[in-house]
């Protein structure tokens, strides 16, 4: 997609803090970190939000949840972590390429609802 943000990141035109990649799936973190280690997973795929994804593409994607959690748990500490996903504009989504949050959650005053 010619236009979208995620597909210029998994291309390498718009750059990123890359934490993990295989060949279904990319995470980095996010550019506008609503905590301390706010990352985001995505498939490679093209696919706008959780309606369009495939029964394989969710497997794939999802293989990997675990695994970044963990990365990010041993890389920062927090004391609990929120997964949250946004689909439609009504929903809060502001991209509109499927992205997983990884929320890492510390205490009251992390700053997130
Ligand atoms: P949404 O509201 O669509 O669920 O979340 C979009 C997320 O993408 C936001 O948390 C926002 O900070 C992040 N984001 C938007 N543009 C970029 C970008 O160019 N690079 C990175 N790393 N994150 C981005
Ligand atoms: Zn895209």
């Amino acid at each position: 997609m010619t236009n979208c943000i995620f597909c210029k990141i998994i291309e390498g035109s718009i750059p990123s803090a890359k934490i993990y990649e295989d060949e279904h799936a990319l995470a980095f973190m996010d550019i506008g970190p609503v905590t301390k280690g706010h990352a985001l997973l995505i498939p490679k795929q093209h696919r706008e939000n959780v309606y369009e994804l495939t029964e394989e593409e969710a497997s794939n994607l999802f293989a990997v949840v675990p695994k970044i959690a963990n990365a990010l748990k041993a890389e920062f500490e927090p004391a609990g972590m929120n997964l949250l996903q946004n689909n439609g504009a009504h929903a809060g989504q502001a991209v509109f390429h499927f992205h997983l949050h990884f929320i890492p959650r510390y205490d009251e005053t992390d700053g997130f609802q």
